[in-house]
């Protein structure tokens, strides 16, 4: 991209400045993109659909800290505000909005949003704050950034289903738009938390791209058995030492309810811890 075409993507942390800004835009569509930050080319590709769909972006970095169990990363997630801008004025993207903490969660915040069932599934069953944080952190952001339209990624395949159970049962207006998720040329999906892997754990992480990969040609031989074609997923990472697998879930896309047998769509997804970063991975297969 040439420097002409670069422009100044304005940083704001306050929510009097955000709907300011937003206020400004009304008559004209709005798409937001949340983040972590950490931006990489999964997150690009979800802020360049805003770019194309939308008159004016929104970009979001907020690493959530209820969304982490006590135990989990949230010391160590990787953070870089200045390369994160540098990213977001390289495609024109509007504002970034970065609030602290105590913006977002003020002191005496009580409120949780909690949506059943499907997040009993998956990463739900061993982080238990994860989706309470998300939904509840997502519906703050449409209610300050006030977007017509949302981007987010299908590599959180979970996250995506509970933010649109979220928006339809609390009539949100608010579009969600799904995103496929972007791999790495080698087959690793792109996650801000790849960068805290030794170049030794990251060759690990390619055992779950490959024991997706692998499970989408099993099938398309013709074994449907879930046990069978989860055991094979767990013989490929479990190869790699000191890989530690949380889930392999052959469920339905919908409900997430595990499936004896892959028939018709099948949503085939991972969680493995290696290192210091707990990964997750997931493919559909059939129609
Ligand atoms: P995060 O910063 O990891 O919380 O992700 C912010 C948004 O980017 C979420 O909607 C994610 O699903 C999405 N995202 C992260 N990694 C990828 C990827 N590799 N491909 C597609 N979307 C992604």
């Amino acid at each position: 991209m040439t420097a002409e075409l670069k422009q100044q993507t304005v940083v704001v942390s306050t929510i009097d400045e955000i709907r300011k800004l937003t206020d400004a835009f009304r008559g004209e569509t709005l798409g937001l993109v949340p983040t972590m930050g950490y931006l990489h080319d999964g997150h690009m590709n979800l802020i360049k659909q805003s770019l194309n769909k939308c008159d004016h972006t929104v970009v979001s970095i907020f690493i959530n800290p209820r969304q982490f169990s006590p135990s989990e990363d949230l010391d160590i997630y990787p953070n870089n505000l200045s390369r994160d801008i540098e990213k977001l004025e390289s495609i024109g993207v509007d504002v970034l909005f970065y609030p602290n903490r105590d913006t977002i969660y003020p002191e005496g915040f009580k409120t949780n949003i909690q949506v059943d069932g499907i997040t009993q599934h998956l990463c739900g069953k061993s982080r238990p704050e994860l989706f309470k944080g998300v939904a509840t952190v997502v519906l703050k952001l449409f209610n300050i950034v006030r977007p017509q339209h949302a981007f987010f990624g299908e590599k959180d395949w979970q996250q995506l289903a509970v933010i649109e159970t979220m928006t339809r049962d609390l009539n949100i207006d608010v579009h969600i738009h799904r995103v496929p998720l972007i791999r790495e040329p080698d087959g690793l999906a792109m996650s801000s938390r790849n960068s805290n892997l030794s170049p030794e754990e990251r060759k690990k992480a390619l055992s779950l791209s490959r024991s997706l990969n692998d499970s989408k040609e099993k099938v398309n031989r013709g074994i449907t058995s879930s046990k069978q074609l989860r055991q094979n997923i767990k013989n490929i990472i479990a190869a790699e030492p000191g890989t530690q697998i949380d889930y392999i879930s052959i469920c339905d896309p919908i409900s997430l309810e595990e499936k004896e047998e892959v028939k018709g769509r099948t949503l085939i997804a991972l969680a493995v811890k290696i290192g210091p970063a707990r990964l997750i991975d997931n493919c559909i297969i059939g129609d």
